[in-house]
């Protein structure tokens, strides 16, 4: 079959599974996998499709250079880290960097959070050996909270069925906690105090820095004082700050489950969240993650790394996006820095050439792993700088796409995790707070940090 042919047959939200699967979970209860998905399928939605449409409105505004995305979070959340402190901590520091390029872009910022759900993981292997009291043992790997558990021990990772309906509870909590913080004014730039860079112990921001942030909150309450003054009413579609849920959508059961058709709208929603992703490893044109994500009427992101055939990906983009939508899909290049001249050009050119629509965004987290010589996977801030640099100027050289967000791995916490910056974290530090169970993520001052060079970059883009 054609790949052609392979999109024209009937889809429904379970026509993925007649298809290969990479990824697959090994479950081994057929009848608890079963009650887990109907389960969630009888559970109300995570988000509606009338924010997923607003959502959609505001992605095609950015294609057309009126917004700027920023998308960030954590690699994988954690059942554990469903606290509120960490939750507003996250919260914090991805609302203060959107402050910081709103500043520098001089547009509206689009805030969209690996988080409520960023819950399954892609791993190299389906097995992890190490060695235990001198044998070599071999487990599934750790696959991501929804799925199985990160200790190492056959237990914890043996695939859970149970965990689908757990990930989804506390995607429902955390979604519920961040709704109550916007709605109860968290994030209302009328109150600085809530904005302010105190809440980080020994964060290790630069004194300049500080005050460079302290200027941007200070003169965008007076921009917003002064349009009070002008006009009659409180500049509330300026400063209501709305925030958009994304996650890789990885397990397609949990996936499937909660899409459904709505009343008054055409077509299919994954209510899990607004928008899902098809990360680099599972975005085979004929491959179950495709099928799935053909037929639903979110935004879908695709991850696209120094392999990706620019053929191919047009093609992905016509199975994806069959009329061409603006507002549908995002293209997230991580190609890392020494791969973006040689790559990004002909992908870009590939896409342009075809006329082919979607949201460029760029990730400059996943190009860039490496580990350290005692074994620690770790990301430089001046790898991740330097890849975001070449990328805009490969958007701007070429003439013909335009550079429209941002992807980071970050937390609100001080963790040590990412070598480089401002405030120095070191090889040998990383040992210092190392949380993470999966890829290493920029701590609070390296993302302000980031925000920053972003914010400097978009003031020399040309309009
Ligand atoms: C991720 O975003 O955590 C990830 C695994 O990305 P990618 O698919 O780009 O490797
Ligand atoms: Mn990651």
């Amino acid at each position: 079959m054609s790949t052609e042919q392979t999109h024209q047959t009937a889809w429904t939200p379970d026509s993925w599974r007649d298809r290969a699967s990479e990824q697959a979970i090994a479950y081994t209860d057929d009848g608890a996998v079963r009650r887990a998905c109907d389960k969630l399928a009888s559970l109300p939605p995570l988000v509606t499709s009338w924010e997923i449409e607003r959502l959609r409105t505001h992605l095609a505004d950015a294609e057309q250079g009126k917004r700027f995305l920023l998308q960030g979070g954590d690699c994988a959340e954690t059942l554990a880290d469903c606290r509120s402190d960490v939750i507003t901590n996250k919260l914090k520091i991805l609302l203060q960097m959107s402050l910081v390029l709103v500043h520098g872009a001089k547009k509206p910022v689009i805030r969209l959070g690996r988080f409520a759900g960023q819950y399954a993981k892609p791993r190299s292997s389906p097995t992890d050996t190490r060695e235990v009291n001198g044998q070599k043992v071999t487990l599934p790997s750790y696959f991501g909270d929804l799925i199985n558990q990160s200790e190492f021990t056959p237990e914890a990772r043996e695939p859970d069925p149970h965990l689908l309906v757990r990930g989804y509870q506390h995607a429902a909590v955390t979604l519920n906690f961040i709704r109550s913080l916007l709605e109860g004014g968290f994030a209302d730039v009328h109150h600085p105090e809530y904005w302010d860079l105190s809440f980080v112990r020994g964060g290790g921001l630069s004194p300049e820095r500080q005050a460079a942030y302290e200027r941007v909150s200070a003169s965008l309450a007076e921009a917003l004082e002064f349009m009070e003054a002008l006009g009659e009413a409180r500049v509330d579609e300026l400063t209501r700050v709305e925030f958009f849920t994304s996650h890789e959508g990885l397990n397609l059961l949990y996936e499937s489950a909660q899409t459904r058709r709505v009343p008054r709208r055409e077509g299919w929603y994954d209510l899990t969240t607004h928008l899902p992703w098809i990360g680099e490893r599972t975005r085979a044109l004929t491959g179950a993650h495709v099928e799935f994500f053909r037929g639903i009427a979110n935004p879908v992101g695709i991850k696209m790394g120094p392999k990706a055939d620019p053929g191919e990906i047009v093609e992905l983009t016509r199975a994806l996006n069959p009329g061409n939508e603006a507002g549908k899909l995002i293209f997230i290049t991580r190609m890392g820095v020494a791969n973006v001249e040689k790559s990004l050009p002909a992908l870009l050119g590939a896409i342009a050439d075809a006329g082919r629509r979607g949201l460029w965004v760029c990730d400059p987290m996943h190009g860039n792993g490496r580990t350290t010589s005692t074994g620690v996977k770790t990301r430089s801030f001046d790898d991740i700088v330097t890849e975001l640099e070449r990328t805009f100027d490969t958007h701007e050289r070429l003439g013909v796409t335009r550079l429209g967000g941002v992807h980071f791995e970050l937390t609100g916490e001080d963790v040590t995790e990412c070598v480089g910056g401002a405030s120095g974290v070191t090889e040998e530090a990383l040992a210092t707070n190392y949380a993470s169970l999966c890829d290493p993520r920029l701590n609070y001052a390296q993302a302000l940090e980031l925000a920053f060079h972003v914010a400097d970059r978009l003031k020399r883009v040309p309009g």
